[in-house]
């Protein structure tokens, strides 16, 4: 039996309970993992009140580690005993075990802790595909990137300071824009302050940045929008302030021939090669010590309720990881 987090109808927090569930024997191209911590994800929250909506009753959590107790027939690239850690659906990852499909969990090195996979995989990955697998990036590029000392944030101004890219943050606070420029941010904007807008173009000599990588959403849209270069890249990949309303298209000719993109990490990581391919690039910056994984706050699973406050109530810096 393993203790697991469910809902049963969408809605707040209090929706979670935990429940004793029987875990069973991996099938074909399935494992059995035993979690030693799980990772907690802003799409924890859409998937919980119901703005991506699940089939109900629904397991939650999308990302954890541990230790591989069994492999079904197939399974080739993990063996009982192995150190693993993922990002993957379907959700389920809080809870102590489960059984789930193997292609889209990893071997981690053992120069990474059990937290510290369970603090990365979807928040890397995604900074892996922004970075590498939506728009071509180089060294001296300009990104604008919101949110930036959340826990895809601080991951991406490491990740960009590794690749001499210059990216421009946005923040919530002063003290969060201090903890992204220590981590690699050129700048951090705080965006509840003033005009940002025009402190980016300010920034930026009056030209606009190149990219823009937006999961805030309905709050920063247009002002994305207005901080690109012509012919820049807008990438929405999520909506913590809410969902973008319907927009029309002419908007992007009009701001001068802009390109926007709405990619989702599971789309990436779908082949089970791409995504191991994936997550060796992620292990090397965080083995290199280009990227260090910051794990802010700690919850006990039974505490997850707790956890969904804070994130929600933008109080969280870097990840927070579940305890078991
Ligand atoms: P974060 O740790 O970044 O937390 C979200 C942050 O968003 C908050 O800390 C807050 O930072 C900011 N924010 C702005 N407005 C609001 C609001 N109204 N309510 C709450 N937060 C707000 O979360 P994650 O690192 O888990 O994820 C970051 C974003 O990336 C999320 O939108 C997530 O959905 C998206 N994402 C998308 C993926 C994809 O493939 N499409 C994959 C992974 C993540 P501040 O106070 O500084 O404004």
């Amino acid at each position: 039996m393993a203790r697991t987090v469910v809902i049963e109808a969408h809605g707040g927090p209090e929706q979670f309970r935990i429940v004793d569930r029987e875990v069973g024997a991996p099938g074909p191209g399935e494992v059995r993992i035993a979690h030693k911590a799980c990772g907690l994800n802003f799409i924890d929250v859409y998937q919980r009140s119901g703005v991506y909506p699940m089939t109900l009753p629904a397991a939650m959590g999308m990302e954890a580690a541990g230790v591989i107790e069994a492999v079904g027939e197939g399974v080739t690239h993990l063996a009982v005993g192995d150190r693993a850690a993922y990002a993957a659906q379907p959700p389920g990852a809080y809870c102590e075990a489960r059984v789930m499909p193997a292609a889209q969990v990893c071997p981690l090195p053992d120069a990474i802790s059990f937290e510290e996979g369970a603090a990365m995989m979807l928040k890397g990955l995604t900074v892996q595909y922004l970075f590498h697998r939506t728009t071509p990036l180089k060294a001296g590029d300009t990104v604008l990137f919101h949110a930036a000392a959340g826990g895809v944030g601080l991951i991406a101004c490491q990740w960009t300071r590794s690749e001499g890219i210059t990216l421009i943050g946005t923040a919530g606070t002063d003290e969060k824009c201090a903890l992204a420029v220590e981590h690699g941010a050129a700048h951090c904007i705080n965006y509840r302050s003033g005009d940002w807008v025009s402190e980016v173009r300010r920034l930026t000599g009056g030209a606009g940045v190149d990219v823009v990588m937006d999961a805030v959403g309905k709050d920063t849209f247009e002002g994305s929008l207005d901080s690109l270069k012509p012919f820049g890249m807008m990438i929405s990949f999520g909506n913590a302030s809410g969902v973008v309303p319907p927009f029309n298209l002419g908007v992007l000719g009009a701001k001068g021939s802009l390109k926007i993109t709405r990619p989702t990490l599971f789309t990436h990581v779908a082949q089970h090669e791409t995504c191991q391919a994936m997550a060796r690039h992620l292990f090397d910056k965080v083995v290199s010590g280009a990227v260090k994984i910051r794990i802010d706050q700690r919850f006990p699973l039974d505490q997850v309720a707790d956890a969904h406050r804070a994130l929600e109530a933008r109080t969280t810096t870097g990840s927070t990881v579940l305890t078991l």
